[in-house]
């Protein structure tokens, strides 16, 4: 008999993936843990039921979360990634001249499975001399560290188990201490069509915090209903300010292998419809 994945994010919308085979099925202390084979998406990675990546589309999650804002920084030398357990944004970081890359994540087997079973979305980024792995809670750790960072990353779960902290306007308020001057964070914020709830309240909290802050929109094929929404903050970069003649030049001053980032995608991430913008307000 065929088994299927029926993943519970939304109480009224379904989306179901074949399991062709089992690889992981356990609990750690944090979460349930599930890592699949699909004819289709290759290996998945699902956390608490909900889908956290695949090897066919982790790149354009992991690429734009990446990518947008230490390019659009410009200066980028130190970064934090709260979450990112799978590795997929740490390499996507690293493909920049940064000098030090702290990641931080709460569940140890996440890295280690992915380490062991996901190893084409990690790469060799964990074995990269530039990163820090620190297993932890990433609230504790943007309280507690003395390190300054240009940009932070908030490859978080959603906001259930774990992660539901991580949406909290004390933890942003916590990651703006701990920026450099000019730093930036970004979040991930869900699919504002079934998830606007997040999108408005991560408005509300960087809208009280920092003087710049917005969203950018890239599709994520295996989160269904349509763009997801990156959220990003900063005390003085504008983000979305950026002209497409700077980012190419900064393109072609650093050349990294992508597939979905490029200028133009860059660029037009920061277009945001009537629909979305209306749960800003
Ligand atoms: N791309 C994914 C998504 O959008 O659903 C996120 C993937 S990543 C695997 C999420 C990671 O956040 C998990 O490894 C989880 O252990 C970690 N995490 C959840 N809550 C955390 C917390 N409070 N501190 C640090 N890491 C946390």
């Amino acid at each position: 008999m065929t088994d299927w994945f029926h993943e519970t994010l939304h109480p009224s919308v379904r989306q179901s993936l074949r399991i062709d085979k089992v690889i992981y099925e356990g609990r750690s202390r944090h979460q349930d843990i599930l890592i699949f084979e699909n004819e289709y998406l290759g290996r998945v990675l699902v956390l608490d039921g909900i889908v956290q990546t695949t090897e066919a589309d982790e790149f354009y999650y992991h690429e734009m979360l990446g990518h947008v804002p230490i390019v659009g920084h410009g200066a980028v030398k130190s970064v934090l990634i709260v979450g990112g357990g799978d590795g997929g944004l740490l390499e996507e970081v690293l493909k920049h001249p940064v000098d030090r890359v702290v990641l931080v994540d709460i569940d140890g087997e996440v890295v280690r499975l992915c380490r062991e079973h996901l190893p084409s979305i990690c790469g060799g980024a964990f074995e990269d001399p530039r990163t820090e792995l620190v297993i932890g809670n990433g609230i504790d750790f943007v309280r507690e560290t003395e390190l300054r960072f240009d940009v932070i990353i908030v490859d978080s779960t959603d906001p259930v188990g774990p992660g539901r902290m991580l949406f909290d306007e004390a933890f942003y308020a916590s990651c703006r201490c701990v920026l450099n001057v000019g730093g930036v964070i970004v979040t991930q914020n869900g699919v504002p069509f079934f998830q606007g709830s997040e999108l408005t309240q991560t408005h509300r909290h960087f809208s009280h915090l920092f003087r710049r802050s917005g969203f950018f929109l890239a599709p994520v094929p295996t989160y269904a209903g349509g763009h997801m929404a990156f959220g990003w903050a900063s005390e003085l970069i504008d983000l979305s300010a950026m002209d497409i003649e700077t980012l190419r030049l900064r393109l072609d001053a650093h050349r990294f292998d992508s597939r979905y980032y490029n200028a133009d995608v860059h660029i037009s991430a920061f277009a945001v419809p009537p629909c979305t913008r209306a749960l800003m307000s």
